[in-house]
């Protein structure tokens, strides 16, 4: 690991071919990218779909990560994660999934070029997120948003609850 590595927040979500199972796997896959290590996991939680498609529910969890890559090689990494669990491009936008993997934060960076922006635009507005964040890294302080325990849960959102 570099010197002046960053913490990093990524988000997991799968609703196919054994989700919980997928998770797991992911969180292995996260540890073994080159110069990241894998500070602390959350708990997994199940969530309503949002977006109106029928489909299953969701299970979510999040990671701390301290890297070494810079912000665009890490999301590559966890896009290349993604494919490897039989991802495929041109899903629905709101459909079901094997494997979502998003980059939630990246130290005190605020990124927004084509095809990477963080914070991640939906990290303030979704409950899959901010309870598994709330757990690992309460005090981490996001740009522009302040520090994660202090994000208001969304309350009209769906059903959210811890299941392992
Ligand atoms: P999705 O997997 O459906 O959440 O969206 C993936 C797309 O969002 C890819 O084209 C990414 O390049 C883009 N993207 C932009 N910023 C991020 C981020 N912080 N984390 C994950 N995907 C991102």
């Amino acid at each position: 690991m570099s010197e002046g590595g960053a913490e990093a927040l990524v988000g997991l979500g799968s609703n196919l071919d054994g989700p919980a199972h997928q998770i797991d796997t992911a969180l292995d896959m996260l540890d073994a990218i080159d110069e990241t290590r894998v500070l602390a996991t959350s708990s997994l939680y199940r969530s309503a779909p949002l977006g109106g498609i029928e489909q299953p529910d969701y299970v979510n969890a999040a990671a701390l990560v301290m890297t070494g890559l810079d912000a665009r090689t890490l999301l590559e990494q966890l896009q290349a994660i993604e494919r490897s669990r039989g991802r495929e491009r041109g899903e629905a936008h709101w459909g079901p999934r094997v494997l979502d993997l998003d980059l939630l934060a990246y130290g005190g960076l605020s990124i927004d070029e084509p095809g990477l922006a963080v914070p991640h635009p939906g990290i303030a507005s979704r409950n899959f997120v901010l309870l598994p964040l709330r757990e690992i890294a309460p005090d981490f302080e996001i740009p522009g948003l302040g520090r994660v325990r202090d994000l208001p849960v969304n309350r009209s959102e769906p059903r959210i609850s811890r299941i392992a």
